[in-house]
């Protein structure tokens, strides 16, 4: 049985007051390990430690910074093998997808960031006439706070946490406690690359007592988050009142829409990854499908054909889902499957678990197709985060645009069609903060990233990051020539 530490001044430690929480592995149903289960004690120390490294590192030249962030980087991809077996039995995810995404990206993230950084430039205004010169000088703002969700555990994690050492912060991070796995061993990484002390400190724990602590700390100025719409309301009402600044990216109940003039097999294929990928525990995963009349029998008919055949079993095998990521969300995930038969939907496919021999407490469940008759029921309203999507025909651009904003959600948007001008109508008016056209999960690390509505408030990515993670100051000169 492992045992899951905190990070705290570049030393492994135990939780002060020695309480432990477990740690599962979803594909087996058993609990593999044990996590600390930390407190605000714990979380003071972290900070503590994260004070005392903040002027030594926030002085320190963007080369020097930029060098130990592409060693991170290096470092996640010579252990690429052991990092994506952690993430996978953490989180039950296909082995496959976490050393083809999870772990690339998460290395991505240091290597982009470790660049980025010594491009980051600030403006310059010169006011003639007043003969002043103002320029903006970008500050790091202090000891931050990040903290995110389980879905996909350290390409999230490196995702906050990389920009905000790259601009000269320290870090009090919490990775979510159902997959601590990987950001555990991130700590050892971190170490030999020679991130000096006390930069970044990873805290392990549950969300209302360490992630509270750290939201609640006054010390700690800004907050990165990832993680559901609700817990992103509460965390907002609590960091309000001290002025924090704040990047809420929240929950998703994105459209896929489908127009009959689209390259059919393409979007065939493409609609299969954005339904079902990581058990359709993605944010961005299109889990509501509206395909045009005039095709809509035939994707019908053939989408519900290739999901049967989708493989679903341990996730150390070639298989395309996994398991789901633990009894209580499994048990959600069906919750949502009645509510759906209760309101009078079809099930096309799925719908049940899958028993995987040998792991026969496992979570398993079969990818799932809704057919449903109202936009405004539940199952086709509220975020289920699994593998299971709706299906629903339309008969014009201006009917389906106003079932795709019926939701409270904007996080993102997938188009399928060859009409120019159609695309253009389309990505305008969808309420969401990123719009694929004839792709999805496409992603360019210099882009916008979040969501608006209830999916967000904020942008990551690019510069974005970095804006979030500095202050800016403007200086203005009076000069006489
Ligand atoms: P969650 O909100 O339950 O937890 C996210 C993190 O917040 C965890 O680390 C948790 O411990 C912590 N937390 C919980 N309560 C807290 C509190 N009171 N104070 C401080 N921290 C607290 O979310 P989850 O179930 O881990 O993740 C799934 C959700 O995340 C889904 O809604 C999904 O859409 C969303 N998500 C959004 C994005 C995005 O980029 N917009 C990406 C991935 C996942």
């Amino acid at each position: 049985m492992h045992k899951i530490l905190n990070y705290i001044d570049g030393t492994y430690r135990e939780p002060i007051k020695g309480q432990w929480m477990d740690n599962y592995n979803p594909s087996l149903g058993v609990i593999s390990g044990h996590i600390a289960n930390s407190t605000s004690e714990d979380v003071q120390q972290a900070y503590e430690a994260a004070k005392k490294a903040f002027p030594s590192w926030s002085q320190t030249t963007l080369e020097a910074r930029s060098a130990i962030l592409l060693r991170i980087a290096q470092l996640i991809d010579k252990n690429l093998d052991r990092l994506a077996a952690a993430e996978s039995e953490d989180n039950g995810k296909p082995l496959r997808l976490a050393k083809a995404v999870d772990i690339p990206r998460a290395s991505a993230n240091f290597r982009f960031f470790g660049h980025a950084i010594t491009q980051f430039a600030s403006e310059a205004h010169e006011s003639i006439g007043l003969d002043t010169m103002n320029f903006t000088l970008r500050q790091p703002i202090g000891v931050v706070g990040c903290i995110s969700p389980w879905n996909l555990p350290l390409y999230l994690f490196t995702w906050k946490v990389a920009p905000a050492i790259a601009a000269g912060n320290t870090v009090v991070a919490k990775p979510s406690e159902i997959t601590p796995m990987t950001a555990f061993l991130l700590g050892e990484i971190l170490t030999e690359a020679g991130l000096p002390k006390g930069v970044l400190n990873i805290i392990h724990g549950q969300g209302p007592s360490a992630g509270q602590a750290i939201v609640e700390h006054p010390g700690i100025k800004a907050i990165s988050f990832t993680g559901g719409t609700k817990t992103g309301e509460h965390l907002a009402r609590t960091a309000a009142p001290m002025f924090k600044k704040l990047s809420l990216e929240l929950g998703g109940k994105n459209p896929n829409i489908i127009f009959a003039d689209c390259n059919y097999d393409k979007m065939l294929e493409v609609t299969l990854r954005s339904s079902f990928a990581n058990q359709g525990q993605i944010c961005l995963c299109g889990s509501r499908i509206f395909v045009e009349r005039a095709i809509y029998d035939k994707f019908k008919a053939d989408f519900v054909t290739k999901v049967k055949a989708m493989t679903v079993g341990d996730p150390m095998t070639d298989v395309d889902l996994g398991a789901v990521v633990s009894e209580a969300h499994r048990n959600k995930i069906e919750g949502y499957i009645q509510i759906a038969k209760d309101e009078g939907a079809k099930v096309l496919c799925g719908g049940h678990r899958i028993l995987v021999k040998g792991m026969e407490q496992g979570y398993y469940l079969a990818p799932t197709v809704i057919e449903v008759t109202d936009a405004q029921c539940r199952v086709n309203q509220e975020e289920i985060f699994g593998p299971v999507v709706t299906l629903m025909p339309f008969d014009s651009e201006e009917e389906v645009l106003e079932m795709a904003n019926s939701v409270p959600y904007g996080l993102s948007a997938t188009l399928w069609t060859s009409n120019l001008d159609r695309t253009m109508r389309m990505s305008k008016n969808i309420e969401a903060g990123i719009v694929w056209v004839n792709t999805w999960l496409n992603r360019d690390l210099r882009t916008p990233f979040g969501g608006v509505k209830a999916s967000g408030v904020g942008r990551e990515g690019g510069f974005e990051a970095l804006r979030f993670f500095t202050e800016a100051k403007n200086i203005c000169i009076k000069y006489e020539v």
